[in-house]
């Protein structure tokens, strides 16, 4: 059944050297006996049978199997021949310490597929004559019994091949012999391949010996039997050897025999007659009792009869360790590294922990906690409009940095009107202020001295009707909130002639005159915007309040209708003039540029400290004078502010009246007129006094072309020099450029006093010049233009809690992206704060825990597949062995899985433990006020952890495992 042919295995050392440990060996065994491999030690015996029992593969050569050959075998086929057919003896036992006896040898059987047979297996132990020793552990037993154990463990699953590597070598030599015995024994009805090499126990029970030399096959011999002959009646001969029997008289036909026999052959003649030396006679030359000699003779593999094989005979059974071994295995070394132990689990669980948290976050619904919320939320939401801005960032040597910001606008009347029609009546729009209501007393942590916003309730407005007085008629007129009447109540403001306004309840400050912020109010009427909740009425009566609900309640009122006081149309207009929302634009310092006077030119200030920018930046409606009846700056020419121009102009008129000989009062007049429309009128004198009297708007403008007309006429350079500047007179640099005044523009704003504007591209080439000299500078950038009649800075709209309501404030709440024009409205109010505190928060935590959870993972593993190397270390004999008797590479994957499941699985029992608990802690602290949980730690979430969990420890066994399972038996036995 078993043939090789033309075997060859080389090794090749590490210094390049080969070693033909095999050299073409070819070799066909009987279905039966006992074969002898013999040689020298290195001679390449145990290759051979390693070779021929599938541990190693040869490295040119096959074996046939049954028909089959090894050609076709996977490496997997290579350990189910050996588990279907051979069983393996070593001369170092190799049983495996952890299982008793019975276990050790039904190990075999069971690696088979078959069930554990205690019958077959004390059977077996009799005929070991062990019987008895089935409990035992193998560290009680003796080398011979262990031997034995391991016989009859190759025996269990009746396999046809044994195949022995010098079984007796690691015992003394009766041990031996016994073994030797029994595995004769056993060759009677399989084939025995015996490695050894002690030639007299080979040729002793060998059927067959073969010997190696430096792996070839230096004989093959098989035992055969020479037949005793007659040479008389009483005389036989075997072979050489002459046999006279017991008693046996002989005659001189005898005689004439023996002597005739003698004659024929050379040398000397040995005639014996004791039992001591026929015995050893007998043994040497191998005679049996019944007169029969052993010989060797050249075997004739001819004869060995080649059989047919079928598919069946030849079907393989593939190993299949059972699963309580495999977890006994691979549980046993997890007791032996507590401290590793511990180390790996709590790592791993802290990993798993944080996917948990992350995966409770993933499934945190921010949508449907923000309808919830809304809908408890009150019935009028708060809209404010924001911008889109670009702010780029200029560095030396860097490329420009940019970010997007949001900044405040306002809502024009066209956007409120539309607002209202989708929203219905009661909506209206309000400007945010910080009026003073003068209180006498200070205000208290409940009444709050101040207007937040003014609103303005349009006649149509059913607001209207909700108030006690009436609405404002004209601009001094104004509505109060009942908090801000409470508030005059209880703190008392002063009246416009600085009198207190002294009442008891609010009705009472209807009709009554109040001065804020500078201006003189009527109070006439108050209207309910809602209750405030009573839990922030304790803060009226504390004098040191608990500081969380303070902030509460200032976010409260922030967000609220509380703070607004009503008034007519053109009030609110004129206070939304006065708090313009902060721009980009309001804070960008403009840039600096000094002017030189030369020449007749304007000679002071020698240089000036001017801001310049474009003419598109001039404010629209303002003033202008034209020098030359130009009406905009072209590249080099110049608009100076009124100012400015008049300042610079009239220093250079008094120098040329300073230096002429003669007084000219016609220059002096235009001097004086320069300052008068500085001034925009002129000074009389009044009963002694001085008394500014302003000139009116047509006066003004006459008294400009007058001015420029006069200076034109003293032929005074309209020219400047201009140098960049930077920030002191001697660190001017850049081109100096003439730059043409065209005219004056009466610009109005603070801080316009120094004014110039130049056309786009002059700006921009002498911007250039200057943002090569700065460290670094910003740009703001955006489409936006606010509407000519903006005026709201937030929209109340009221809230009917409909679906298609929800959806659209959900809409604007989430919706990040600003339209077209740069703009967009935002929900505002205490809880989109929150909300969007959580979600910031969600997204926060969501990335800590992925990264943290990543790193930690990746270090969890890493633990893990080190404590798991160190448990194959440790198992490197178990592994051997259990390849020898035939199991396969996922055998050894099923332990040590079974090894890394069991210490995933309580870790994900600690994780589950610990990410409710921290799920609760989180939930108490952070998601207070909002009506849902944060982390809500259910099934999904479990499973993402047991799935995390999973991906962790197979990618962390995987990789040593793999090592150790994809190795040849052979290496694995080796490394016993
Ligand atoms: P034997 O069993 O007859 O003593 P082996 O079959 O073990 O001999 O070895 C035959 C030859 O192959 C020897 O020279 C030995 O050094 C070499 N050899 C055996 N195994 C290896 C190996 N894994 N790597 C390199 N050389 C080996
Ligand atoms: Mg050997």
């Amino acid at each position: 059944m078993l043939e090789v042919v033309n075997l060859s295995k080389i090794y090749s050392s590490k210094k390049g050297a080969e070693v033909r440990a095999l050299d073409g060996v070819s070799l066909r065994f009987p279905e039966k006996g006992m074969v002898f491999l013999l040689g020298k030690s290195g001679s390449g015996k145990s290759t051979l049978l390693n070779v021929c029992g599938g541990l190693d593969a040869p490295t040119d050569g096959e074996i046939i199997v049954k028909g089959r050959s090894s050609k076709d075998f996977t490496q997997s086929d290579f350990d189910s021949y050996r588990n279907t057919f051979i069983g393996f003896i070593f001369q170092e036992y190799n049983i495996l310490n952890e299982f008793s006896v019975e276990e050790n040898i039904a190990l075999a059987l069971e690696l088979q597929g078959k069930p554990k047979d205690k019958a077959a297996v004390d059977a077996l132990l009799k005929e070991v004559d062990l019987e008895g020793f089935a409990k035992r552990k193998p560290n009680t037993l003796s080398g011979g019994q262990k031997q034995r154990i391991a016989i009859a463990r190759a025996l269990v699953k009746s396999p046809e091949i044994i195949m022995a590597d010098e079984p007796t070598g690691a015992l003394d030599s009766n041990t031996g012999k016994q073994v030797f015995e029994t595995l004769k024994k056993l060759s009677e009805n399989k084939l025995v391949i015996v490695v050894s090499h002690d030639r007299d126990f080979a040729e002793q029970y060998g059927d067959r010996v073969i010997e190696l030399c430096d792996g070839k096959i230096l004989s093959d011999v098989t035992k055969s039997y020479i037949e005793s002959k007659n040479l008389t009646d009483n005389v036989n001969t075997v072979g050489d050897v002459l046999c006279i029997k017991e008693g046996t008289e002989l005659t001189d036909g005898d005689f004439e025999k023996i002597k005739l026999f003698l004659k024929s052959k050379k040398g000397d003649v040995i005639i014996a007659n004791n039992d001591k030396d026929i015995k050893s006679f007998k043994k040497v030359s191998r005679i049996s009792d019944d007169g029969a000699k052993e010989v060797f003779v050249e075997t004739d593999e001819g004869g060995i009869q080649k059989n047919q094989y079928t598919k069946e005979d030849s079907r393989f059974i593939r190993s299949k360790l059972p699963l309580r071994h495999a977890v006994k295995i691979g549980l046993s070394s997890i007791r032996s590294k507590p401290i590793r132990l511990s180390f790996t689990v709590i790592l791993c669980t802290v990993a798993f922990v944080l996917f948990g948290l992350l995966s409770t976050l993933s499934f945190y619904d921010s949508d449907s906690t923000f309808r919830q919320t809304m809908l408890d939320s009150g019935d009028t939401m708060k809209i404010r409009k924001t911008y889109e801005v670009e702010c780029v960032w200029y560095t030396p040597n860097n490329e420009p940095a940019s970010y997007i910001s949001a900044y405040e606008t306002r809502f024009s009347e066209d956007e409120f009107a539309e607002l209202k029609a989708q929203y219905g009546a009661s909506t209206f729009g309000s400007v945010p202020v910080n009026l003073s209501l003068n209180l006498r007393t200070n205000s208290s942590n409940y009444y709050m001295g101040n207007i937040a916003q003014v609103g303005y309730l349009d006649e149509s407005n059913p607001m209207r009707d909700g108030i006690n007085g009436t609405y404002p008629a004209n601009d001094s007129e104004i509505v109060l909130t009942e908090y801000l009447a409470d508030v005059i109540v209880n703190c008392k403001s002063y009246t416009p002639s600085g009198e207190t306004i002294e009442v008891a309840s609010r009705d009472e400050i209807i009709g009554k005159n109040i001065s804020i912020n500078g201006a003189n109010y009527k109070i006439v009427g108050i209207i309910n915007v809602g209750t405030i909740p009573e839990k922030f009425g304790t803060l009226a009566d504390s004098q040191e309040p608990d500081a969380q609900l303070k902030s509460e309640f200032s976010t409260y009122l922030g967000d609220g209708m509380h703070q607004i006081a009503f008034v007519g149309h053109s009030r609110l207009a004129a206070l939304a003039k006065e708090n313009q929302p902060f721009t980009p634009d309001n804070y960008v310092e403009h840039r600096m540029i000094g002017v030189f006077a030369n020449g007749k030119a304007a000679k002071y200030p020698e240089w000036s400290n001017i801001k310049y920018m474009p003419y598109g930046e001039m404010t629209e409606g303002v003033k202008y004078t034209s020098v030359n009846g130009k009406t905009e700056p072209a590249d080099n020419e110049a608009i100076l502010s009124e100012r400015l121009f008049i300042t610079l102009m009239c220093e250079t008129l008094n120098e040329l009246q300073n230096n002429s000989s003669e007084y000219d009062e016609r220059l002096a007049n235009i001097i004086q007129l320069g300052y008068a429309i500085m001034e925009k009128g002129e000074h009389k004198d009044v009963g002694g006094k001085s008394v500014l009297q302003p000139y009116t708007a047509a006066q003004l403008d006459a008294k400009r072309t007058e001015f420029i007309n006069g200076i034109k006429q003293y032929k005074v350079s309209l020219k400047l020099s201009a140098k960049m500047f930077n920030g002191n007179q001697n660190s001017a640099f850049g081109d100096e450029r003439q730059i043409e005044v065209i005219g004056m523009a009466d610009i109005a704003e603070e801080g316009a006093y120094e004014a110039m504007y130049l056309s786009a591209a002059t700006n921009e080439a002498i911007w250039s010049e200057q943002r090569q000299t700065l460290d670094y500078y910003e740009e703001y950038n955006t489409k936006y233009i606010e509407d000519k009649n903006a005026v709201y800075g937030n929209i109340f709209l009221p809230f009917d809690k409909s679906n298609e309501q929800t959806e659209k404030f959900l809409q604007m709440y989430k919706n990040q992206e600003f339209d077209e024009e740069s703009s967009r409205y935002e929900l505002r109010g205490e809880f989109v704060d929150k909300l969007s505190m959580i979600d910031g928060l969600v997204d926060g935590l969501s990335t800590a825990f992925l990264w943290i959870g990543l790193v930690l993972a990746v270090f969890a593993a890493l633990l893990f597949s080190n404590f798991i190397s160190v448990s194959i270390s440790q198992k490197k004999r178990e592994i051997g062995i259990l390849r020898a008797v035939g199991a396969r590479s996922a055998d050894v994957f099923k332990i040590f899985f079974s090894e890394s499941l069991f210490i995933a699985l309580v870790c994900v029992v600690l994780s589950t433990i610990g990410s409710v608990i921290i799920c609760g802690l989180l939930n108490t602290s952070l998601a207070q006020g909002i009506g849902a949980s944060l982390f809500v730690f259910g099934p999904l979430s479990f499973l993402v952890l047991v799935a995390i969990a999973l991906v962790t420890v197979v990618a962390a066994t995987f990789v040593p495992v793999n090592n150790a399972a994809r190795k040849k038996p052979v290496d694995s036995i080796r490394a016993l």
